[in-house]
């Protein structure tokens, strides 16, 4: 029978979250959706020393922003918990032991100081297979010492025993065939001092546990398989084992290494999902959601880092994502970042989106200058006039203030030198025709007809129009804005503009 399909986005509460990581939950999200299969959202804890308080949280409400919600995770729960590894510290001991019974992992007593000597005099120290039988652990030691110093409560970690001259296959769903040497893997902690799994046992412990059927994870954890493989044969799981699928890297614009954090504060664009603010320093890094991204577009902007669906298309909704994923459309090789592509992604998504759905969001913007904007059918026409011309949701504010007030400053330089008394005439002579009654299409025409009347170019007085309404040298048609704004307002408009210009 199929297994049934229960996938898990695995993050260690650190720190913010990197938009590698959102791509991570978003193609387990997806290929969970599609299966009709079970989303779980799993915290790794479990190293108290990178702990940091707040992340947790934040992780939670970056999913949420982007609609990704788990089926199962702490707050949701679910019946394969707890979801945080902390909470599970009791069940991971046994499985330690059990591969010491059987030979595959074994105590090591040495001291973190004896550690450190080691590595001192030998570059490149390596606990393993060649160096191993050098080391205070159960290998070395006699049983009666071993018993000894675990009766005094002597502090130890647990090793896994990796086997030498072997080769770690496995057949990964973008990757192939996967190999690696035996010899070249170091033996690693998997239970630490204080009792705590180290992320490689609890992983592949939480993994069988929860039934993992699909483990999809960034590229960067590929070295790690061979481990969390031998630790399913040792554990006696193999049957069980779930299957690889290891996500190509997110690079930095330029192709050259992973994406970090630091290449974004240097290269100015966001990598993080929301704004964080490091408790510690007080640091804040700015997020794709508060520079002014919307969801559906940093969610489809993510699943084009790696995936298509085969044709040019690079619009996707989340549902449309859910239909269209497939495993086999996802890339090898790592996936470039470009922020200037991402933010055409956003304008896109803003073109497309319905005024009535950008409404709240450029409420909340003005509001957050001080301006209240009370009458949405007014405010809904606005955005539908402007939304063309806004990539970030800021942008709004910028493109459509002077819909809400009178232009602070005119642009006067534009329209000096070529300002005449005749053009002063003709804007009081356009003033006094306009009708409750004209329609945009009205209004121009009437504008052109006069303007025939008083001997000018109807394209001379465009622009000082257009410069008494906005205030600069920008926005959608003129006389869609003054429809927009009203006769009773552009006509105010025209006669405070007229006093500046002279
Ligand atoms: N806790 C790991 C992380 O922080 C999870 C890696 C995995 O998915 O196995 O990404």
């Amino acid at each position: 029978m199929e297994k049934k399909v229960r996938v898990r986005f695995a993050p260690s509460p650190t720190g913010g979250l990197h938009l590698g990581g959102v791509r991570t939950a978003l193609f387990n999200y997806l290929f969970a959706k599609k299966h009709n299969g079970t989303f779980i959202l799993r915290v790794e804890d479990t190293d108290q020393t990178r702990f940091v308080s707040g992340a947790e949280e934040y992780i939670e409400s970056c999913l949420a922003w982007c609609g990704i919600h788990p089926d199962e995770s702490p707050q949701a729960g679910g019946e394969y918990g707890p979801y945080r590894q902390s909470e599970r510290k009791p069940s991971y001991r046994q499985y330690a032991e059990q591969l010491i019974a059987s030979g595959n992992a074994y105590y090591a007593f040495d001291t973190p100081e004896e550690l450190d000597a080691k590595r001192k005099e030998v570059p490149n120290f390596l606990y393993g297979q060649a160096s191993r039988m050098q080391m205070r652990n159960s290998l070395t030691l006699s049983a009666d010492e071993v018993k000894e110093l675990l009766e005094q409560n002597t502090p130890h970690v647990i090793r896994i025993r990796i086997p030498e001259d072997q080769h770690v296959s496995f057949m990964d769903m973008i990757r192939g065939h996967v190999s690696f040497d035996t010899n070249l893997i170091d033996d690693k902690v998997l239970l630490k001092a204080d009792g705590m799994p180290t992320y490689h046992l609890a992983v592949v412990v939480d993994d069988k546990a929860m039934e993992i059927s699909h483990i999809f994870r960034g590229e960067e954890w590929l070295p790690s398989a061979p481990i969390h493989i031998l630790l399913w044969r040792y554990l006696g799981w193999d049957d069980e084992m779930p299957q690889w699928v290891h996500l190509p890297l997110i690079l930095k614009p330029d192709g050259n290494g992973k994406l970090s954090k630091r290449d974004g504060d240097r290269l100015g664009f966001p990598v993080y999902a929301q704004n964080w603010t490091d408790p510690k320093s007080g640091d804040l890094t700015k997020g794709f959601k508060e520079l002014g991204f919307l969801p559906g577009a940093f969610v489809n902007l993510l699943a084009m880092l790696g995936w298509n669906d085969g044709t040019d298309q690079e619009i996707f909704s989340l549902a449309e994502l859910i239909e269209k994923f497939s495993v086999e459309r996802i890339s090898k090789a790592g996936a470039k970042f470009d922020f200037e592509k991402a933010k055409w992604y956003n304008h896109e998504w803003i073109k497309r989106a319905e005024a009535t759905e950008l409404l709240a969001t450029v409420k909340a913007g003005f509001e957050a200058q001080g301006i209240t904007l009370n009458d949405d059918s007014y405010t809904l026409k606005v955005i539908d006039l402007v939304k063309d011309r806004c990539t970030l949701l800021p942008d709004f504010i910028s493109q459509s203030e002077y819909f809400f007030a009178m232009p602070a400053s005119y642009d006067v330089a534009a329209v000096k030198g070529k300002w005449t008394t005749e053009k002063a005439t003709f804007f009081n002579a356009f003033s006094a025709v306009l009708t409750e009654e004209m329609s945009a299409a009205d209004m121009e025409e009437k504008f052109k007809e006069l303007a025939a009347e008083h001997a000018l170019k109807p394209g001379e007085l465009m622009l000082p129009f257009r410069i008494m309404l906005v205030g600069g040298k920008f926005g959608p048609g003129v006389f869609d804005i003054a429809f927009t704004l009203g006769i009773e307002e552009t006509r105010n408009r025209i006669s405070a503009a007229l006093a500046a210009f002279e």
